[in-house]
C-alpha cells in the first residue's frame, strides 16, 4: 500500500522516482541536446559528481519507505554508464519497488537486454522518432541509423522486457513520421507513445508553433485506422492511451502542453549529480547529494525528503495552459532524464 501520508501541497501523493544516472549521451537530438551546444566544449560532469551507486540506492530505499514502487532509470543515455546492471539487481532488492524500468535510445540494448532483465527491468521505453534512417541520422545528429535501436527492440521483446516505443514530434521535424511509426509499432504489437515537443531546459529552442498536439496526431491516425479509449490503468498514468480496434495494440500520448495532467503528477525525480526535482520544468533542485556526502542520518534525510515533498506545488505545465510563468529558468532533460 502507498504510505497516503506522503502529500504535497496540493493532495499528490508521492509514487514514482525518476533517476538520471548519467548526463552523458551518445546521441544528440536537437530537442534534448544540441550539438552546437553540446559540443566538445561543453563540461559534462566528472565522475565524482554522479551520484555513486550506494549513494543511489540509499535514496532510492527512503523513496520506498515513504510508498514509492515505481522507479524509472534514465539519463543521457543511461546504459553508457558502467554496470548498470549491478545498480538495477540491488534496487530491485528493495522492499516496496516492484517496478523498474528504463529509458533508452536503445543503442546498446541489443548487448544489455537479456542482462537487463535478468537483472531486475521490467519495462523499457525505446526512444525512435523516425523509421526513416536518413531522418533518424539527422535527428540523433549521430549519424546512426536505425538498425541498432531495431535490434534493441527485438532483443527488448526476445529477453521478455515490456516494450513500448517512445517518439517526439516536432512539426518541421518529423510529422512525416507519424503514420510510418505506427504503422511499424502496430506490426510488431508494441504502444507507441507520441510525446508533444516539451520546453523543457533553455537551449531547445522550443516554440510552440512547433508542437504538433495529440488532436492533430490523431486526427491523423483516423484518417488510416479506428481507435478508441483504451481505460486509464492508474491514478497518476501520464500517457493517454488508445486501442486500435480489433487489436490488442495501444498507442499512448504524452500530452504535456495541450492537456497538462499536473493534478495528478506523482512524480519526484533525482538528477544524474544528485538533486531533487519536484517538477520537470523546474530549475530549482533541492541538494540530496551533499546530505548523502554529510553526516545526516537515514531518518533525518527522510523527513527532509517528506518535507521537501509536502512543500510541493508545482503545476508548471498546468500554468503554461493558463499562459502564466512559462519563462523561468529550467533544467535540461539530460541532467534529468524526462
Ligand atoms: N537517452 C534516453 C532516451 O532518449 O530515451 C533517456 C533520456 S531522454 C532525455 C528521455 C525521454 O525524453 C526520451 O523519450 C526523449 O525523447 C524525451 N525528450 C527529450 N527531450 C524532449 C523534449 N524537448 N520534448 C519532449 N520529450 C523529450
Ligand atoms: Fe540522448 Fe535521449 Fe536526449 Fe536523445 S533524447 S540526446 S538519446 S538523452
Ligand atoms: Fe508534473 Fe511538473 Fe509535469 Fe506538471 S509540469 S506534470 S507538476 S512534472
Amino acid at each position: 500500500m502507498y504510505n497516503t501520508k506522503v502529500k504535497d501541497a496540493l493532495d499528490r501523493p508521492l509514487r514514482d522516482l525518476r533517476i538520471s544516472v548519467i548526463d552523458r549521451c551518445n546521441f544528440r537530438c536537437q530537442y534534448c541536446m544540441p550539438a552546437e551546444i553540446f559540443n566538445e566544449n561543453f563540461h559534462f560532469l566528472p565522475k565524482s559528481e554522479l551520484l555513486s551507486y550506494e549513494e543511489i540506492e540509499r535514496t532510492a530505499r527512503i523513496f520506498a519507505s515513504l510508498g514509492v514502487e515505481k522507479l524509472r532509470l534514465t539519463g543521457g543515455e543511461p546504459l553508457l554508464r558502467k554496470d548498470l546492471p549491478k545498480l538495477i539487481k540491488n534496487l530491485s532488492q528493495i522492499e516496496g519497488i516492484n517496478d523498474i524500468g528504463l529509458t533508452t535510445n536503445g543503442v546498446f540494448l541489443k548487448r544489455y537486454a537479456k542482462e537487463l532483465k535478468e537483472s531486475g527491468v521490467h519495462r523499457v521505453n525505446i526512444s525512435l522518432d523516425s523509421i526513416d534512417d536518413e531522418l533518424f541520422k539527422q535527428i540523433n545528429g549521430r549519424n546512426i541509423g536505425t538498425k541498432a535501436v531495431m535490434e534493441g527492440i527485438q532483443a527488448a521483446k526476445e529477453a521478455g522486457l515490456g516494450v513500448k516505443v517512445n517518439m517526439v514530434v516536432k512539426k518541421g521535424l518529423n510529422e512525416n513520421q507519424i503514420l510510418p511509426m505506427a504503422r511499424f509499432c502496430l506490426k510488431e504489437g508494441i504502444q507507441l507513445r507520441y510525446i508533444e515537443f516539451m520546453d523543457v531546459g533553455s537551449t531547445n529552442g522550443w516554440q510552440m508553433e512547433n508542437v504538433v498536439t495529440k488532436k492533430e496526431i490523431i486526427e491523423l491516425l483516423q484518417s488510416e485506422f479506428e481507435i478508441e479509449p483504451a481505460e486509464a490503468d492508474y491514478f497518476g498514468e501520464v500517457a493517454k492511451r488508445y486501442r486500435y480496434k480489433g487489436t490488442d495494440t495501444e498507442v499512448g500520448f504524452i500530452t504535456s502542453v495541450s492537456e497538462s495532467f499536473c493534478g495528478s503528477c506523482t512524480r519526484a525525480r533525482l538528477s544524474a549529480n544528485g538533486s531533487l526535482y519536484t517538477c520537470l520544468f523546474n530549475g530549482n533542485g533541492h541538494d540530496i547529494k551533499g546530505l548523502l556526502r554529510s553526516e545526516m542520518t537515514d531518518s533525518e534525510l527522510t523527513a527532509h525528503i517528506v518535507s521537501l515533498w509536502n512543500h510541493r506545488k508545482d503545476r508548471y505545465s498546468d500554468e503554461r495552459a493558463e499562459g502564466k510563468n512559462i519563462h523561468q529558468e529550467k533544467i535540461e532533460m539530460s541532467y534529468i532524464g524526462g
